[in-house]
C-alpha cells in the first residue's frame, strides 16, 4: 500500500453532553487536559518509533483533531500534538491539518494560535441555525454565535471551513430545514457535511423518544430532507462526493480539491493511526482500539507507550468486504476490475444473489466497468450494505 496514511487525535472533552451524542467524551478540566495532551504526545512518539521498525516511517498527508471538543483546549496544547506527529512521522509539508470546533468555545488569539500550528482547516458543528433546534440537542451555542465563529475564523486566514449539519431532528418540519440549508450554503464554505439524524441506543434522545416525551423521526420527512440536501447543493455548486459529504466545486472540476483528505483515508483503504483515548487506527492489515476512558489512557500510556484494548487482524474476506461498502459510500463507487486486482474478488460473481435485486429496487447501477450507488441507494445506503456483509 503506497498511499500516504492520516493521523487522528481523539480529544475527548465536552462542556456538556449533546442529547443525540454516543460519542466518547468526558467533561472537561483544565489539570485532566494537560495530563491527556502530555499522554498522547508520548503516544504520538512511540507510534512514531514503533512503525519506524517496519520499513520506514510511513508518509502522512493529513492530520485531524476529532472529538469531543478540540476547541475547548489550549492552543499551545494543540500546537505541542502537531510538533509531536512531525517529529514522530514524516509529515508532507502541504498536510490538510483539520480541527473540529464547537461555536464559541474560542476566541481570536486561540484562532491565531492554531493557524501557527499549522491547522488549515476548520469543521465547525453547527448542526442548526434555530435556536429552538440547537436548544433541543442540548447544544452550548446560539445560531448566532455560530455566525460569530464562521465570521471570525474566516477574519482570522481560515481558507478551508467545513460546516456540518443534522437533517432529521424531532420536531423539524421540512422548512425548518429548508432554512438551515439555506443558511448553510449562502455562507459558502468549502466542505459541507450534512447529516441525518441517527438516533443511537444510550443516548438521552433515545431515552426521550422511547418514554415518548420527544416524537420519532418521519423516516419519508427525512428521506424528502434528503433529496433536498442532493438537490439544492447540486444547484449551488457541490460535488456529493459521498453520502453526505460535499465539496465546493469549480465550474468544469469532475472531482472538487475541496473534498476532505482526512475523511478520504476511511472510504478508500489508506491507513490511518488513531491517538488518544477511544481512537481507531487501520494499517492495511489489522484495525485496533485504544481504551475508552480517559484516566485509563493516561495510565496505559504512562506504563506501555501505547493503549491498544483491542486489535483485529482482517482476513482477505474483511478486507474486500469492507472496501466494497466504504468505496461504494463514494460518488466513483468501485472499479470491478481494480477490485479484482487488489482483492482477487469477482464483484458481480461473488454477490450474483443479491446484486440483481438490487440493481432492480434501483438502489445500485452499474455501468463502464464501476458499480456505484444510485441516488435513492444513498439514501437507503445501510440496508445495501449488509447485502455484502
Ligand atoms: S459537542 Fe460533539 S462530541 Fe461533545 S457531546 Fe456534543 S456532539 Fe458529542
Amino acid at each position: 500500500m503506497n498511499q500516504r496514511a492520516g493521523i487522528y487525535i481523539h480529544i475527548p472533552f465536552c462542556e456538556r453532553k449533546c442529547t443525540y451524542c454516543n460519542f466518547n467524551t468526558t467533561d472537561f478540566s483544565g489539570e485532566l487536559a494537560e495530563q491527556y495532551i502530555h499522554a498522547v504526545a508520548h503516544e504520538i512518539t512511540y507510534w512514531g518509533e514503533h512503525l519506524k521498525q517496519g520499513i520506514a516511517s510511513p508518509r502522512v498527508d493529513s492530520i485531524f483533531f476529532g472529538g469531543g471538543t478540540p476547541s475547548i483546549t489550549e492552543s499551545d496544547q494543540l500546537a505541542r500534538l502537531v510538533a509531536a506527529c512531525r517529529a514522530a512521522f514524516d509529515v508532507d509539508a502541504d498536510s490538510e491539518i483539520t480541527i473540529e470546533i464547537n461555536p464559541g468555545s474560542f476566541s481570536r488569539p486561540k484562532v491565531d494560535g492554531w493557524l501557527n500550528a499549522g491547522i488549515n482547516r476548520a469543521s465547525v458543528g453547527v448542526q442548526s441555525f434555530i435556536d429552538r433546534e440547537l436548544v433541543s440537542l442540548s447544544r452550548t451555542h446560539t445560531a448566532a454565535g455560530a455566525r460569530r465563529t464562521l465570521d471570525l475564523l474566516r477574519e482570522a486566514g481560515f481558507e478551508n471551513i467545513s460546516l456540518d449539519l443534522i437533517a432529521g431532528l424531532p420536531e423539524q418540519s421540512l422548512e425548518d430545514w429548508e432554512f438551515n440549508l439555506r443558511e448553510a450554503l449562502a455562507i459558502r464554505p468549502e466542505h459541507l457535511s450534512l447529516y441525518l439524524l441517527e438516533v443511537k441506543e444510550g443516548t438521552q434522545l433515545y431515552g426521550q423518544i422511547k418514554r415518548g416525551l420527544r416524537p420519532r423521526p418521519d423516516d419519508d420527512l427525512t428521506a424528502e430532507m434528503y433529496r433536498m440536501i442532493c438537490d439544492a447543493t447540486g444547484k449551488a455548486g457541490y460535488e456529493q462526493y459521498e453520502i453526505s459529504n460535499f465539496a465546493r466545486a469549480s465550474e468544469g472540476d469532475r472531482v472538487s480539491s475541496l473534498r476532505s483528505r482526512h475523511n478520504l483515508k476511511y472510504w478508500t483503504g489508506a491507513p490511518f493511526y488513531g491517538v488518544g483515548c477511544g481512537a481507531h487506527s487501520y494499517d492495511g492489515r489489522a484495525r485496533w482500539v485504544n481504551v475508552l476512558k480517559t484516566e485509563t489512557f493516561i495510565e496505559r500510556v504512562a506504563s506501555e507507550g501505547h493503549a491498544i484494548a483491542e486489535r483485529h487482524e482482517l482476513s482477505e474476506q474483511d478486507r474486500a468486504a469492507e472496501a466494497l461498502f466504504m468505496g461504494l459510500r463514494l460518488k466513483e463507487g468501485i472499479s470491478l476490475d481494480e477490485f479484482h486486482s487488489e482483492y482477487g474478488v469477482d464483484v458481480i460473481e461473488r454477490f450474483s444473489a443479491d446484486l440483481p435485486r438490487l440493481a432492480d429496487a434501483g438502489l445500485i447501477e452499474q455501468s463502464g466497468g464501476r458499480l456505484t450507488l444510485t441516488a435513492a441507494g444513498r439514501l437507503l445506503s445501510n440496508e445495501v450494505f449488509v447485502s455484502f456483509v
